[in-house]
């Protein structure tokens, strides 16, 4: 894979070179299970209470307020049935148009088990309806359960204001942060949040690994029973290297925002410039609302977005789309089409996602293709 170029970097991220090296001894020699009484099981123990340290500390959380689970789809799955469990009174979650699917269909399954579901509606630039939001809890609101940063479009929440509705009404929220890790500072010291959940092979960790931050106090049970691991939360035996290489990429992204984020959103705006300069035509979808620094979704008119992305692959350019292929015609995505954008350019969205590893060099090599790929896509399909 030596020339490829990654701008794919919401689907997943490379792992940093610490994270691969902090795993390593936990794969081979450090292989106890931390809940044996024996000094080796003790000594992995605190190896994994470190880690938990770490990401707290990414958080703004104790130590103790950190879940592991296999990943984000897991924490968020934890964070709204476990609380539904816990509230058996409450039947309603409220939740946002542009959710990832991990939200969206684990409420459309909560909708035909019989609770009740909204979808707060977004404006044109992907951003969340506040007054939308308020109007719609009720006395049945169990939990509001919105996503921090879009993984189509990059577009942030406003997590502060929506915060303050929720727990002005005495609601429990739950932040989906996936998209945000490493790209914006979430501190919940300060933020009136109950859950929020992360993935480690978004912001540079290992795949297979995320948490849930539980604030203490949160009325909550688990989905996975079985030992008494994670205070009760959520049993069977850790997943440890996982867990270690989580904490070192907590600590790296503790680091690194901030500089490197003013990097890579220069970067992202070198590539959207450049493409809007070759494509006048082209849009990019909420670029007015603020956004994460690596995440650009630019829609081509009258062009697939399949077949772009194939033609970028053919050069090695690994990008993404947020259409998906369902029996056999192409929808356009749900954040799209909530973002009112029109079909004629929601078909040909490509979303490039770029990380610290991306160079100016990628980005120039992008924009330079591009006119070449788009012109024998436009000469196949004349308008
Ligand atoms: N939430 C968002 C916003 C995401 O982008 C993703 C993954 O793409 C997830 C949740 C699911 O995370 P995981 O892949 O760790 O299950």
């Amino acid at each position: 894979m030596a020339d490829l170029i990654y701008l794919d970097n919401n689907a997943t991220t490379r792992p940093l070179d610490e994270v691969v090296a902090a795993m390593e001894p936990f794969q081979r020699e450090l292989y106890a299970n931390p809940s044996s009484v024996h000094q080796f099981g003790q000594a992995v123990r605190h190896r994994v209470e470190c880690a938990r340290e770490q990401v707290a500390e990414l958080l703004g959380a104790a130590a103790r307020e950190i879940v592991f689970t296999s990943g984000g789809t897991e924490a968020i799955n934890l964070a709204i049935r476990g609380v539904l469990a816990a509230d058996p009174a409450r039947r309603q979650v409220i939740t946002s148009a542009v959710e990832h699917s991990a939200v969206k269909r684990l409420t459309e399954q909560l909708v035909r088990e019989g609770f009740t579901v909204e979808a707060v509606s977004v404006d044109d630039q992907g951003q969340l309806d506040l007054d939308e939001l308020a109007a719609r809890i009720s006395d049945q609101t169990a939990l509001v359960s919105v996503m921090v940063a879009n993984n189509e479009t990059g577009v942030l929440m406003d997590v502060e204001r929506i915060a303050t509705i929720t727990s002005e009404r005495g609601v429990p929220l739950h932040l989906d942060a996936v998209q945000a890790m490493g790209k914006v500072r979430i501190d919940v010291a300060s933020l009136p949040v109950r859950l929020l959940s992360i993935s480690g092979h978004k912001f540079h960790g290992p795949k297979g690994v995320g948490a849930l931050f539980v604030r203490r106090r949160t009325r909550i049970r688990p989905l996975i029973i079985g030992g008494r691991q994670e205070r009760d939360l959520r049993g069977g035996t850790e997943f440890v290297p996982g867990i270690i290489g989580l904490g070192a990429a907590a600590e790296a992204a503790a680091g690194r925002i901030g500089e490197v984020t003013d990097k890579v959103a220069s970067l992202r705006d070198r590539l959207e410039a450049g493409i809007c300069r070759a494509f006048p035509t082209a849009r990019v979808f909420g670029q007015a609302a603020p956004r994460v620094c690596n995440t650009t979704n630019i829609g081509f008119q009258a062009l697939e977005a399949e077949a772009i992305l194939l033609l970028l692959s053919e050069r090695g350019i690994c990008a993404s789309s947020g259409a998906a292929c369902s029996s056999g015609s192409l929808e356009p995505s749900h954040v799209l089409a909530a973002m009112n954008v029109d079909p004629l350019w929601a078909h040909g969205a490509i979303r490039f996602s770029l990380s610290p590893f991306t160079t100016v060099d990628e980005v120039d090599r992008v924009v330079e293709l591009l006119p070449e790929l788009l012109a024998r896509l436009e000469a196949l399909n004349p308008k």
